[in-house]
């Protein structure tokens, strides 16, 4: 059976934007009949805990959702991310890159010819000699390993936004700590998990050409996409946790519980009338993808106001 999935990082606790997130995904799988996974993307394991990843579970529980099997953890499966790597790099398809991140950041930011995406990587490293590698490593910098694109353009089409197409940079496979990367963790993990279709913020559309360049090398099936608008501070700026009010538990603060934060974010969707009480079921009959909004939620200072001020 198909498989649909949310894959939060468990780095603090699921904010509005993540939790209206977690709450299509839920939807999309469980209106197609498909199996729902909770994947917790803790390749990162300085800023990852089991704290944060048992505060995610038992929101989502609140709000209504349920997965299934157990939670898959991406920091159990580095040997799985290792061996995709290795496929690589027989391929010929991998080199190290000795850049710090300052140095990638100004290298992106100067001009240069091809068809390098805005602030990708430009490839420094990409033809070094044996030479001017081992200077490097005598130097003391330990390499990241990244992929040879070659500049490949990717086209898909995603549920909500259509056609999009994008060139495919030197994304990194192995950060220079060793952690492997999350563009290369996702697609190893979609193909395992059986994900048939990605359902994620659209803040991650641009990076989709690349994890279907290396699904495509890696011989894997590949999903289709539904990228999910971005829930949005007054300013616009995309919603963050320091931005106040923006988690079940300072929800709760203020005298909203999950089912009203439910309801709440059910009529952010055009699920709901405003204030009208729902379950997960009741909104499984009404979903249609089709009649999704595909504007960014915009919350307003007084949504956001801390339970002191609220009024
Ligand atoms: N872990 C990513 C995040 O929390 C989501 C990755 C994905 O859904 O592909 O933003
Ligand atoms: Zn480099």
């Amino acid at each position: 059976m198909p498989a649909g999935r949310f894959a939060p990082s468990p780095t603090g606790a699921l904010h509005l934007g993540n939790l209206r997130t977690a709450l299509l995904a839920w939807l999309f799988a469980r209106s197609a009949g498909s199996r729902f996974l909770l994947r917790m993307e803790d390749l990162d394991q300085v800023t990852a805990s089991r704290a944060h990843e048992a505060d995610q579970q038992r929101d989502l529980a609140a709000l209504g959702l349920d997965w299934d099997g157990e939670v898959v953890r991406q920091s159990e499966r580095f040997d799985r991310y290792e061996a995709a790597i290795r496929r690589l790099d027989q391929l010929g398809l991998t080199y190290p890159c000795y850049c710090s991140r300052r140095e990638v950041r100004e290298a992106a930011a100067a001009p240069h010819d091809g068809p390098v995406p805005d602030g990708a990587y430009p490839g420094t490293c990409r033809d070094l000699s044996a030479r001017e590698r081992r200077a490097r490593e005598a130097a003391g910098r330990r390499p990241a390993l990244r992929l040879r694109a070659e500049g490949v353009s990717v086209a898909f089409t995603d549920r909500l936004h259509g056609r999009a197409e994008g060139v495919v940079d030197d994304v990194v496979l192995r950060r220079n700590d060793g952690v492997p990367a999350y563009n290369l963790a996702v697609v190893v993990d979609d193909a395992a998990q059986g994900v048939a279709e990605v359902v994620r913020a659209d803040d991650l559309l641009t990076s989709t050409p690349r994890q279907l360049h290396l699904a495509r090398l890696l011989d894997l099936a590949l999903p289709s996409h539904a990228h999910v608008p971005l829930v949005l501070e007054p300013s616009g700026a995309r919603l963050a946790k320091r931005d106040g009010a923006v988690t079940l538990a300072d929800r709760r603060r203020r005298g909203q519980d999950a089912a009203a934060v439910r309801s709440w974010l059910a009529a952010s969707l055009g699920l709901a009338e405003p204030g009208e009480p729902v379950t997960p079921q009741n909104l499984v009959a009404r979903f249609d993808p089709a009649r999704l909004p595909r504007e960014p939620w915009r919350l307003t200072a007084d949504d956001l106001a801390p339970a002191e001020t609220a009024p």
